[in-house]
């Protein structure tokens, strides 16, 4: 068959430095497959005098069986815009999305877009089903029709096919800790140690083995996964070879989970330098969990190159964590902290405020915590309630959020802001007794008193 596959600009005040690795597994097994695939991805060619509808109209009408446009929650608008350009120029074109936002609200985009259906969760196998049904014509016309996929062995997906999109692009925005402005503003900056370093992020693992109440990535339980060892350690050697990339970040949720599949990671890197004579300079980090987080891991991680690990540590109130479902300890923190600053040069240590039951005095314990362990937090976060997430779930029940109204469901989504950064939706404070003007208070005197990074607004 003949595809697009489409993937919209996302973050606009800053350059792209995220290459679109679910967009670009679909794309690997579909060339497996020997279908044809064209490429637009809008966020790594951006240009401002050139729209969607430029871009889209100036590549000629081709003949596609299908288009499939990816997207994450902040890019519902894109996304609607983008199918709705895609409609008008190609006519009856079948129009699939993928990615967190399908995933996350898929009624939404049946109803409110051109979307014809939505892919829930991993697409790399189900996608060919759907693909026969476009081939046969079946269930076309039943829009509320979509699908639920779990891939078991992550093996069996080849690595994403980077020829096929602008990868260059990315690998020349540093990303995580060599993008200086990460979480000040959100824009990228180079390190100034590390001037030259090409980047690239990548994906380890997937899905979580926990349940914490505002993350939406655990919305169907599909568990823990693992890449093998080898086959991480081939990509980054692909990456390597064909792009220049000197640094690698792992943008999975949990890569430094267990510590059994981590030691088989490092001792990868060990044995395929011994393999073969490729001179291996690769630096990478990725995120971590507090409780799982002991010097033998820490110490053969950075033996194996890792530079910095990332914590979304979120409070320092017990009753704040438990209230999140965290299932860490303070202790925990304290051990991780104590840890990442003797092994890495580089820790990231993010907060939020606002959760359930939030009041001045857990406030002030987080802030009291970062002195006491003598962090600098990354970030502090306001709380927001994301579809698919617990918190979502819980205030549905209470009748604060109204996901069959689809008209009231676009507002809230357009409103809802990427990090956090300002409240964005007035009645964000459903569950508080504190008004907008506190909660805005708690920030600031949280980023004043501990130093941390994200003073600045988005432009
Ligand atoms: S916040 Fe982190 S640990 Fe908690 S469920 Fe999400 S990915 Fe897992």
């Amino acid at each position: 068959m003949n595809v697009l596959l489409i993937n919209p600009i996302a973050r606009s005040w800053s350059k792209p430095n995220c290459f679109p690795s679910g967009l670009g597994y679909i794309a690997s097994v579909l060339r497996n497959n020997d279908h044809h695939i064209d490429v637009l991805d809008f966020n790594a060619i951006r240009q401002e005098d050139i729209t969607y509808e430029g871009w889209i109209t100036s590549k000629g009408k081709k003949d596609y069986d299908w288009i499939g446009i990816t997207g994450i929650i902040t890019q519902y608008k894109d996304v609607k815009k983008i199918a709705k350009i895609c409609r008008d120029y190609f006519g009856n074109v079948f129009i699939i999305c993928g990615g967190p936002l399908a995933t996350s609200v898929p009624d939404l985009l049946l109803n409110n877009t051109e979307v014809d259906k939505c892919v829930i969760g991993e697409g790399e196998e189900v996608i060919f089903d759907l693909m026969d049904d476009i081939f046969d014509k079946i269930n076309l016309n039943h829009r509320k029709y979509s699908f639920v996929t779990t891939i078991k062995n992550l093996d069996t997906i080849p690595m994403p096919a980077y020829d096929l999109f602008p990868t260059s692009v990315y690998c020349d925005n540093p990303i995580a800790y060599l993008n200086t402005r990460k979480w000040v503003d959100g824009s990228i900056a180079i390190h100034e140690l590390r001037p030259h370093t090409r980047s690239m992020n990548i994906i380890g693992s997937r899905g979580c083995p926990y349940n914490c109440i505002y993350c939406y990535h655990n919305y169907m339980g599909c568990g823990y996964r693992v890449r093998g060892a080898k086959a991480i350690v081939e990509e980054m050697k692909y990456l390597a070879q064909n792009y220049n990339v000197e640094y690698i970040h792992f943008g999975d949720d949990c890569f430094a989970f267990s510590v059994k599949k981590m030691k088989e990671f490092c001792e990868e890197i060990f044995a395929m330098q011994f393999r073969s004579d490729f001179k291996w300079n690769m630096t990478w980090s990725c995120a971590g969990r507090a409780n799982v987080m002991n010097k033998d891991m820490a110490s053969m991680m950075k033996d194996a190159g890792c530079v910095g690990v990332c914590y979304g540590f979120e409070s320092g109130s017990q009753e704040m964590l438990d209230v999140m479902n965290k299932h860490v300890i303070l202790d925990n923190y304290r051990r991780a902290v104590e840890i990442s600053k003797e092994y890495f040069v580089y820790e990231d240590y993010t907060f939020m405020i606002n959760m359930f039951g939030e009041t001045d005095e857990t406030v002030q314990e987080s802030i009291d915590f970062c002195k006491e362990v003598d962090i600098v937090p990354s970030a502090v976060f306001f709380t927001t309630v994301y579809p698919g997430t617990k918190m979502f779930e819980m205030l549905v029940e209470q009748g604060k959020i109204f996901p069959n109204d689809y008209a009231w469901m676009e507002k809230y989504i357009l409103c809802l802001d990427e990090q956090g950064e300002d409240m964005k939706w007035s009645d964000m404070l459903w569950w508080s007794k504190y008004s907008v003007d506190h909660v805005k208070q708690w920030h600031k005197e949280f980023i004043g008193k501990t130093n941390a990074w994200n003073k600045e607004k988005h432009v």
